[in-house]
């Protein structure tokens, strides 16, 4: 392609995304295909000989936007959001563009530079403690997920733990990890990934709210000390994926700090609320972390992937990752004088993600995307009191922040049968959890084109499918046939 057919292909390309923005509400927001359905269509054998641009972007209509969840699309309550943006969509499309892969500084000292200045950036935006900005001891890092980042720093925290020696002393045999029974799921993905066995990890018990219990966790250090175990790391949850419950970190902090274990504080989805200061409250205590992470690529209209992770100590985060090998020896990193990124990461090679975040950071302003956030609260709330006064619905817990969870008063069987119509339906889509023994919807309310209006009209649909769930009930039907 030459940069002439370049233009004129990239041309259609934006005309062809600005137009999937302004019709995207108009799909069924979850994909219909049938498994295999997207692949049949797919050609079985790759071409001998190039086509033309304009058929590729024939068949991203034909048989790609069939087979797509519409993520975007104002109606989609689902899991928690990835919300893009116009601004991110075009960093990103600058950063392919640039296609640098910024390993080192001196691979393109720009890919840190700006990485290094918006993740401080992004400590001001939320008020995050000084100490994980580059001019303290620490600083921030973009990863791809959340997951990731938790990785990293369980890494960091084994090799402080072990100081570097897991192999001569037997461990990690003998260190144990504490998360509690709402955390996500990466966090035990990572335990085992970090050559820890599940058998090492401590789920500690929960509240009311679902966030973790101080007492179990201290009573749980206790007794793994007691027993010759050594406690190496803690990850509390601001904001779990269940129902957004904040963990105690202002009571879990000098836990951890008594007990020498690492406190990695995972907000991948309720981080972004710390735009506002009145949701700052959810952070009390965060000066007791060692690391933190959350996404921009949920919650802060900054396409995935996009996770900020900040440590306190950035001495212990390298010193965990960094291999030097001859053929990456260079002057500026000898000098000291530079941040080598790929050695605050998993991955060697890495993306100019920081591009998307300066485009994002710059377009709105941050007091536009504190009104996004006030927004989806405000929103969240409102469906909250709609569903205290419904007949049919009650809530599970209080809404937080985004998040709401409900169920049906009549029971699970009910609760799902909402759900797998409304979600058929394809006027809306939401995903469901368990809080203790029950079976819960969930809706949070993130998407950048959602409204108001979106929001009263979801609580119409499943107020209506209750009503049909009801009937059918009362007429002796099982909810789910
Ligand atoms: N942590 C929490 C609290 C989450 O809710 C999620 C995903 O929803 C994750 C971690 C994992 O996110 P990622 O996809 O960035 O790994």
């Amino acid at each position: 392609m030459t940069p002439e057919e370049f233009r004129t292909a990239g041309r259609e390309v934006i005309d062809w995304i600005a137009s999937y923005m302004e019709r995207v509400e108009q799909y069924p927001v979850m994909s219909r295909v049938r498994p295999g359905e997207v692949r049949d269509l797919l050609a079985a054998h790759p071409p001998e000989h190039g086509e033309p641009f304009s058929s590729i972007l024939d068949d991203l209509e034909r048989i790609i936007v069939p087979g797509i969840t519409h993520w975007q699309s104002p109606n989609f309550f689902a899991y928690f959001p990835a919300n893009s943006s116009a601004p991110a969509i075009l960093g990103d499309l600058l950063s392919s563009g640039l296609a640098v892969q910024g390993m080192l500084w001196s691979t393109s000292p720009a890919c840190t530079e700006v990485e290094t200045h918006m993740l401080d950036w992004l400590v001001e935006m939320l008020g995050l403690p000084a100490r994980f900005a580059s001019t303290g001891s620490g600083g921030g890092v973009i990863q791809d997920t959340a997951s990731s980042a938790v990785l990293c720093a369980l890494v960091a925290a084994r090799e402080r733990a072990t100081q570097g020696r897991s192999n001569e002393t037997g461990a990690p045999g003998n260190l144990t990890v504490y998360t509690s029974t709402q955390a996500h799921s990466s966090v035990e993905k990572a335990v085992r990934i970090a050559g820890l066995g599940s058998d090492q990890l401590r789920l500690i018990e929960v509240d009311d709210a679902f966030a973790m219990r101080p007492d179990s966790l201290a009573e749980a250090l206790e007794t793994d000390r007691a027993n010759g175990q050594l406690p190496c790391f803690v990850c509390a949850t601001v904001g779990t994926t269940s129902s957004m419950a904040i963990d105690p970190l202002a009571a879990i902090g000098p836990l951890c700090h008594d007990s020498g274990a690492w406190l990695h504080v995972d907000a991948a989805m309720a981080g972004t609320a710390a735009l506002c200061p009145e949701f700052r409250s959810m952070h009390a205590g965060i000066q007791w972390a060692d690391s933190y992470s959350f996404n921009p690529h949920k919650w802060m209209l900054t396409n995935f992937d996009c996770s900020a992770f900040y440590v306190a100590d950035r001495a212990a985060l390298v010193g965990a990752l960094s291999i030097l090998p001859e053929y990456l020896k260079n002057k500026p990193t000898e000098s000291g004088a530079v941040i080598d990124y790929r050695d605050w990461q998993i991955p060697l090679g890495r993306r100019f993600r920081a591009l998307k975040l300066w485009c994002v950071i710059r377009s709105y302003g941050v007091e536009r995307l504190r009104a996004m956030v006030r927004q989806h609260v405000a929103w969240a709330r409102e469906l909250a009191t709609w569903i205290e006064q419904s007949s049919s619905f009650a809530l599970a817990t209080p809404a937080s922040l985004n998040l709401v969870c409900f169920y049906h008063r009549d029971g699970d069987e009910a609760t799902r049968a909402i759900m797998d119509r409304v979600n058929a339906s394809g006027r809306l889509f939401l995903t469901h959890t368990r809080l203790g023994e029950r079976l819960v919807l969930r809706m949070a309310i993130g998407q950048a084109n959602t409204t108001r209006a979106h929001v009263e009209r979801a609580w119409d649909v499943l107020h209506e499918t209750a009503r049909q769930v009801e009937k059918q009930e009362d007429a002796g039907n099982p909810a789910s046939s």
